[in-house]
């Protein structure tokens, strides 16, 4: 099953981005522009509507389908942000959130017609997220009063919905650090939101922003979940960002590694091609070898997500191993090709960025093994 729903998707994809390419992408990615187009395709070819639920009017698939878009489409050099922002945030909807939620904001995102971005960042508490300070205060109508700062938030000119997460509870007002935190859909363009780019050198079409929440009212049905029990929710979404995220890494490391091979077969500077000398060749040959163990982690992940099971270690583990084997694929790509590496039109230093990014983002690496030492191993906890 999962080998057909993987061979699908990847010939839905490869019919798409024949018509819409790298190049596009970089366009689009150069005028800050949104791809509509290709989100409009997307939809059309029904990816938008894999990893909802059939009994939600989706397509199903689960996160192995949405895995497997982001996939096939970085292997393309085309990551569809939006798409991935789109799919792992509706899952807290989906998961915690009331049959008028579904209603209202899964099923329009079936088409995308709804999008998303998602801010939980914020500039003092970086990667510590229970230490936030955007406030949610509740009023006695039951809406919400929405007040802080995020940033890096991605695509939030283009996504018109945001996930938020906010403190309903301060901190001095709780036993547990994680409990107070509460989660919520908003209207990108509710009055008191605004925001301003951030200069980020990547070569994508979603830009980063710094959002800035000016007294936002949030209606009482904006809530995901229970309030103050936000953390929960946001744990169980951010096992399938890791995993949709691995595979959004893995697919820029075939990306790379592919026009290595091709470039390694022809460039031939003392007659032969440098393919054949083992100093060019193993570094390809070791970075394919760790992307297909980090593939095999991935998709082993999703199917843990999509089977009920417990699935934060393996989810983890791939995004570290994902993010690492991409890395180690265009710095191999970057040195076979080199001098002309640094010309943006052989199009591999301007993968580098995003690559590099991802071992930071959405979360560090040293973060992760953080988690595989407390959770995995049983070591104390560092920080
Ligand atoms: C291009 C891009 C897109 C992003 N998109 C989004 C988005 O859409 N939404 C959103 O909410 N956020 C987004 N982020 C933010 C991203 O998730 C954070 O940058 C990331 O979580 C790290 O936070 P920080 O930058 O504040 O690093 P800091 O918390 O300042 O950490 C800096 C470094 O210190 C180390 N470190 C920190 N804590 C520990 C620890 N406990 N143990 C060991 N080492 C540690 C790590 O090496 C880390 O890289 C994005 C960031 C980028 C660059």
């Amino acid at each position: 099953m999962e080998k057909e729903l993987l061979e699908a998707v990847a010939e839905t994809v490869s019919g798409l981005t024949k018509r819409w390419d790298r190049r596009y992408y970089l366009e689009k990615s150069a005028a800050h522009e949104a791809p509509t187009e290709l989100y409009a395709a997307m939809a059309d070819a029904g990816l938008f509507a894999l990893g909802v639920p059939e009994e939600h009017g989706g397509a199903g698939g689960g996160v192995t389908a949405v895995a497997a878009v982001m996939e096939a489409m970085s292997r393309v050099g085309m990551p569809p942000m939006i798409y991935s922002l789109t799919s792992f945030s509706r899952q807290a909807i989906i998961r915690f959130g009331t049959p008028e939620q579904i209603e209202t904001h899964v099923k329009a995102t079936l088409t995308a017609e709804r999008t998303f971005s998602f801010a939980l960042t914020e500039p003092e508490a970086g990667t510590n997220s229970f230490a936030i300070s955007t406030t949610a205060t509740r009023r006695d109508d039951g809406s919400y009063v929405l007040k802080g700062q995020k940033v890096f938030i991605s695509g939030a000119d283009q996504a018109d919905h945001m996930i938020v997460v906010a403190r309903t509870t301060p901190s001095d007002r709780v036993e547990n650090k994680s409990d107070g935190l509460s989660l919520f859909v908003i209207d990108a363009k509710s009055p008191g939101l605004s925001m301003s780019p951030l200069n980020i050198e990547w070569h994508a079409p979603e830009r980063q922003f710094t959002v800035y929440f000016d007294d936002v009212i949030i209606p009482p049905e904006g809530l995901i979940g229970e309030e103050g029990k936000g953390a929960a929710c946001l744990f169980e979404s951010l096992n399938t960002e890791r995993v949709v995220i691995s595979a959004w890494t893995l697919g820029l490391g075939q990306f790379a590694l592919a026009k290595a091979v091709e470039y390694a077969k022809v460039r031939a500077p003392w007659g032969a091609p440098i393919g054949q000398y083992h100093s060019v060749s193993h570094p390809l040959a070791k970075a394919k070898a760790q992307l297909e163990a980090a593939r095999l982690m991935t998709y082993q992940a999703a199917a843990q997500i999509d089977q009920g099971l417990p699935a934060g270690d393996l989810s983890n583990m791939a995004k570290l191993l994902a993010s690492e084997a991409a890395d180690a694929a265009v710095d191999a790509a970057l040195q076979t090709h080199g001098g002309s590496a640094f010309d943006a039109d052989t199009d591999i230093v301007t993968i580098w960025p995003m690559v590099r990014i991802l071992r930071i983002a959405p979360l560090n690496n040293e973060m992760i093994l953080n988690y595989i030492a407390e959770r995995v191993l049983g070591l104390p906890r560092s920080y």
